[in-house]
């Protein structure tokens, strides 16, 4: 049974990063406070464990069903749903100017780790409907925005992501999807695969963002449009109208989210699919972008989640599976005695709570680049968030993976097999660093666009503030300097390597991209171990003044990952230096 981490998170927003003194000016408007951030928490941690959680490893043993009418979702969604849209989750995270709660993006990461923590099959196709409010919110016409968004934020309606054909993947130039200019509307013919909740039996209607090209468009990125594409028509006094000719005609069988509808669509078989243009023509991409950028970190967040359940499911395990002997206890002792299966536990758990941090510290600059009254600081802090995207994206879902794949591990043959639930959480976080672009594609971002855009200056100055903070810490027992001592080595190193991998960059692209994951990855680790220097020096602090075990505990974890996980850092920045024409220079016919 899945536990939610209240204490963990409380910690990670009022105690590391998000003080009521941080957030609390920033968040003025909807009266912000911790208490209000505690009491949202313990409502979403009330439903994940007991709405959600409970469906979840049914949804995955029944997934759901095709039928040539209509897409069933797993016993219990439905209500679920319902449950969710009338608790007003829906709204929690959506900016107030647009009907939502516009809570900040800090407390909506804690709130995103325990809805997917406890159902990412379900939580996937709900989380849609913010990005896709937020996208019509930027493009739409006064009118459409009337029509469409406050049920969308409601949760009455819900949001998709139409961009992928079959040619058309992380190439998103190819796409051929037609759309034809028709009066006020235009007309969409073509096919859309893997498209997430496509097709269900959750919302009244279904309001799918299309991509698609205009005839006579621009070849590639640059003649491509968005498009608003109901799947009911709404009419104007917001009542449904007809069926729109878009259609499911088929969802496909995978390794994991099985109650997750992932459909190809069809658009357009008979008079065409109506849809309206949302934004200028040929601007579509920038457009979805911003749908993509708050589903970047939504999906970094599945990787953390994932990671959580994972931890909760192999301690439990540990504590009770009899095996072997220790000397000085009686055989046979619980696994967690042995030396290796608690490197595992550490290796998850620490792993998890430097993922936490990571994913709140973007979110936390993200609010900054917002909401700050100073326009040079609200744009730092924007550029700083910019940066840590596709970081908190590829690094939490390749983490994710190591740590669901530990769990297994910590099960012994039990893990493998279905009946303990630790194979669950391995197949359903694989999808995380493949859906929204790639860890290719996020590694592609952070050197081409994020690096090569300012000269690497945004991750120099988050490099200045971390080594400096890490300098000023207050870190006087072992494991808090430990920690302080291993990231600053970490950090140091990324200093340097940043600097290494522009030269190439500035010499010949190809070999920076060569070593580009190498690097999102050595960042991650570098960035969050910073983080977990800054936590294991709070958490000395604080044990001054007592401790219920959580702060003893955050610094046995601290200490491992300053010692066993922190030094991978080294060994990433060497390939990142020396690794490159290895790559680079090999013939394709040859690999
Ligand atoms: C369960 C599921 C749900 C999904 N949900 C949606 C959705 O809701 N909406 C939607 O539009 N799409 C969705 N997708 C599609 C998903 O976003 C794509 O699968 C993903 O972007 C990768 O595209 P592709 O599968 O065509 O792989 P490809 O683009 O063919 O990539 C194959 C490999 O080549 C690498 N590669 C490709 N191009 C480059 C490059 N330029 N540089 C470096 N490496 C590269 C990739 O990293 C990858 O390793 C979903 C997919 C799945 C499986």
């Amino acid at each position: 049974m899945y536990q939610a981490p209240l204490r963990e998170q409380r910690f990670v927003l009022h105690e590391l990063l998000g003080s009521e003194a941080a957030l609390g000016p920033l968040y003025e408007d909807i009266g912000y406070t911790a208490e209000l951030a505690d009491n949202i928490l313990e409502e979403a941690a009330r439903f994940a464990q007991t709405v959600l959680d409970p469906i979840n490893a049914g949804g995955d043993r029944h997934g759901a069903r095709w039928t040539p009418e209509r897409v069933i979702t797993p016993k219990g969604f439905r209500e679920a749903y319902q449950a969710y849209v009338e608790a007003g989750w829906a709204q929690l995270a959506i900016p107030q100017e647009l009907g939502g709660q516009g809570m900040p993006q800090l407390l909506n990461t804690a709130f995103e780790e325990m809805m997917f923590a406890s159902n990412m099959a379900f939580f996937l196709g709900t989380s849609l409907a913010r990005g896709a409010a937020e996208a019509i919110a930027a493009s739409a016409t006064e009118e459409q925005k009337a029509l469409f968004l406050p049920k969308l934020v409601t949760g009455e309606w819900m949001g998709t992501m139409n961009l992928t054909e079959p040619q058309a993947g992380s190439d998103l130039g190819l796409l051929r999807t037609r759309a034809v200019p028709d009066g006020d509307h235009y007309r969409l013919y073509g096919q859309k695969i893997f498209i997430t909740y496509g097709e269900h039996d959750l919302s009244e209607n279904i309001i799918h963002l299309v991509l698609a090209r205009i005839d006579g468009a621009p070849e590639g990125t640059k003649g491509i449009s968005l498009f608003l594409v109901p799947k009911f028509l709404v009419n104007a006094d917001g009542s449904l109208g007809a069926r729109n000719d878009l259609r499911c005609i088929s969802i496909e069988h995978k390794m994991g989210i099985h109650a997750s509808p992932t459909c190809v669509m069809s658009f357009g078989e008979k008079e065409g699919a109506i849809g309206y243009l949302l934004g200028p023509p040929n601007a579509g991409l920038s457009f979805m972008f911003i749908m993509m950028n708050a589903a970047r970190l939504s999906v970094g967040a599945q990787g953390l989640a994932q990671s959580e359940r994972a931890c909760q499911l192999a301690r439990e395990w540990a504590r009770t599976r009899l095996q072997g002997r220790v000397e000085g206890k009686p055989a046979p002792v619980p696994i967690i005695e042995h030396p290796d299966v608690r490197r595992m536990l550490l290796g998850m758990k620490s792993r998890t709570e430097a993922m936490r941090v990571l994913c709140a510290y973007a979110a936390m600059e993200l609010d900054k680049g917002t909401r700050l009254a100073d326009e040079a600081a609200r744009k730092s802090a924007l550029a700083r968030a910019e940066l840590m995207i596709p970081i908190v994206k590829g690094w939490c879902t390749e983490t994710g993976f190591e740590v669901t794949s530990l769990g297994v591990q910590v099960h012994g043959g039990m893990g493998y097999v279905e009946e303990t639930g630790a194979a669950q959480p391995l197949r359903d976080v694989r999808i995380a660093s493949i859906y929204e672009g790639t860890t290719g594609i996020q590694s592609n971002d952070l050197v081409n666009r994020k690096l090569g855009r300012d000269r690497g200056a945004a991750m120099q100055a988050l490099v200045r503030d971390l080594l400096a903070e890490l300098n000023a810490l207050r870190a006087l027992g072992p494991e808090a300097k430990a920690a302080r001592n291993a990231a600053t080595e970490a950090v140091t190193t990324l200093r340097d390597t940043t600097e290494a991998l522009l030269q190439m960059y500035s010499e010949r692209p190809q070999l920076a991209l060569s070593v580009s994951v190498p690097y999102l990855k050595l960042c991650g680790l570098a960035i969050s171990g910073a983080l977990m220097a800054r936590a294991a020096s709070v958490a000395e602090a604080a044990l001054a003044n007592g401790d219920d075990g959580f702060y003893r505990a955050k610094l046995v974890t601290c200490r491992f990952y300053a010692e066993q996980v922190l030094p991978e850092a080294l060994g990433l920045a060497r390939i990142v230096k020396g690794g490159a024409a290895s790559v680079a220079d090999a013939p394709s016919e040859l690999v």
